[in-house]
């Protein structure tokens, strides 16, 4: 490994296609930083109240409006909301339906 040529500008050209660099690299044996602690996996608001049935004029309207929709309309991803699969496909549906009746505005611009 000899010293190459002086025009070698960064050692990483910055390619957007690979797992490299990825957040901070901890130190061996140190202590972990607390702040990115991101295995606890919020619980789903729908589970937590045992809800069964999304009614959309009651849930998706009055209660839980801002946390699964946006001010456009859109429906906000589980990652987002923390919602489950079974119920942010429920929740998806009552969105639509809501849209239909005018509760909820189709993605405006
Ligand atoms: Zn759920």
């Amino acid at each position: 490994m000899t010293a190459g040529p002086e025009n070698s500008p960064a050692p990483h050209g910055g390619g957007g296609n690979g797992p490299s660099g990825y957040g901070a690299r901890r130190a061996p044996g140190g202590p972990r930083p607390k702040k990115y602690t991101r295995t606890r996996r919020k619980a789903c608001i729908f589970c937590v109240e045992k809800v069964k049935q999304i009614d959309y004029k009651q849930a998706i309207v009055q209660r839980y409006r801002n946390k699964l929709v946006t001010d456009r309309g859109k429906i906000l991803p589980r990652r987002t909301t923390g919602t489950c699969a079974k119920h942010q496909r429920m929740v998806a549906e009552a969105v639509k339906q809501a849209r239909q009746i005018a509760l909820l505005p189709f993605v405006a611009d």
